[in-house]
C-alpha cells in the first residue's frame, strides 16, 4: 500500500482514507533512523546555503491534535541547525494585542525574512480551526478566512518564501496512549493539560475542521503534507525529507565573494 502524503492539488480529501500508522517502505526503526541522520546533515548544509545566500526563506507550518509531536518533531528535525537562521513561534491564544488586529497580523509579523527558517507551531489555521470548532467567531466569519489565508501564503510565496505545511495525522487511540504516558509518568506531567481533554471530546469536529482546511488551502504555493505520525521515527523522516527536498529545489548558490579574493594573499594580512 502508498499513500500520497503530499496532498495532489483539486482532490477531496476523507481523512479515513489516510492511515496514521504508514510507515512507507521502511522495515526497520534502524533503517529510518539511518535515513534521518542522514537527512538531517543535508538540512544542515542546506540550511547555511539559504542563510548565506539570502535569496530565498522557508516557512514551515506545523498543525496537530494535542499530543501530536510537534514538539518531537521540532526538536528531531531542526534540533541541529544552526538557531542563528531559524525561529519557531508558537501560537497560543490571542494576546489583547493580537486580538485586537485582523487574525492574520500575527502570522505575518513572524513570517521569515530572506534566509531565515521559520517554524509555526500552530498556525494562522488555528483560526479556522479552534475558533470553528468554538464558534469563537461567526461562520460566515471563518468562512471567509480560507481565501484569505490562500491570498496571505500567495504574497508569502511570492515574495521568495517556500511555504511548507504539515498535518501531523494521530489516531484517537495513540493520542489516549501518549496522554497516558503522560498522566503515569511523572516526568511527562508538565505535559499534561485538561485543556486537552476537553479539546478531545471534540475530535471528530476537528477532523472535519482539518478536511475543510485541506480541501480550501491546498495550493500551489502552499501544499499541505499529511504525515503519519503514529509512528515517531516515520513522521520525523517524512518532514525532515519534505524539508531537504524543497532547500534542494531552490537551487541555492553561495554568493560571489565581496573582494576580490584572487588578489588577496594571506601572507598580506598582519
Ligand atoms: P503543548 O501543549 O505541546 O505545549 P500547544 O500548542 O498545545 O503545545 P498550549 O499552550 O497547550 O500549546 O495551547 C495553545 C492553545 O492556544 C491551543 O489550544 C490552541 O488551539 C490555542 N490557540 C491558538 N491560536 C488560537 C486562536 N487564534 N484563537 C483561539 N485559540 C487559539
Ligand atoms: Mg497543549
Amino acid at each position: 500500500m502508498t499513500q500520497s502524503i503530499k496532498l495532489p492539488l483539486n482532490k477531496k480529501v476523507n481523512l479515513a482514507n489516510f492511515d496514521p500508522n504508514y510507515t512507507g517502505k521502511y522495515k526497520s526503526k534502524k533503517e529510518m533512523r539511518k535515513r534521518l541522520l542522514k537527512t538531517q546533515a543535508e538540512i544542515i548544509e542546506l540550511q547555511e546555503l539559504l542563510y548565506a545566500e539570502s535569496k530565498h526563506a522557508l516557512l514551515i507550518v506545523l498543525q496537530a491534535m494535542d499530543a501530536g509531536g510537534k514538539d518531537g518533531t521540532i526538536k528531531h528535525v531542526m534540533g541541529a541547525i544552526n538557531p542563528q537562521g531559524c525561529d519557531v513561534v508558537s501560537f497560543k491564544v490571542p494576546s489583547d494585542e493580537e486580538a485586537s488586529h485582523d487574525f492574520l497580523w500575527r502570522a505575518h509579523k513572524a513570517a521569515p525574512s530572506q534566509g531565515k527558517i521559520v517554524i509555526f507551531n500552530r498556525s494562522h489555521y488555528e483560526d479556522v480551526l479552534v475558533t470553528r470548532v468554538h464558534n469563537f467567531v461567526s461562520e460566515s466569519t471563518w468562512k471567509k478566512r480560507y481565501d484569505q489565508i490562500n491570498n496571505f501564503e500567495k504574497i508569502l510565496a511570492q515574495n521568495q518564501i517556500t511555504v511548507l505545511k504539515f498535518f501531523l495525522y494521530i489516531s484517537k487511540d495513540e493520542q489516549k496512549a501518549r496522554f497516558r504516558e503522560r498522566i503515569e509518568n511523572p516526568d511527562k506531567h508538565w505535559k499534561f493539560s485538561p485543556a486537552d481533554l476537553r479539546e478531545r471530546a471534540h475530535w471528530d469536529d476537528y477532523m472535519e475542521a482539518f478536511e475543510d482546511v485541506f480541501n480550501r488551502c491546498n495550493t500551489k504555493w502552499g501544499r499541505w503534507h499529511i504525515v503519519p505520525a503514529n509512528d515517531k521515527r516515520y513522521r520525523d523522516l517524512v518532514v525532515a525529507e519534505t524539508i531537504a527536498k524543497a532547500l534542494r529545489g531552490l537551487n541555492m548558490k553561495y554568493p560571489e565573494p565581496s573582494v576580490d579574493i584572487e588578489n588577496i594573499s594571506i601572507d598580506d594580512i598582519v
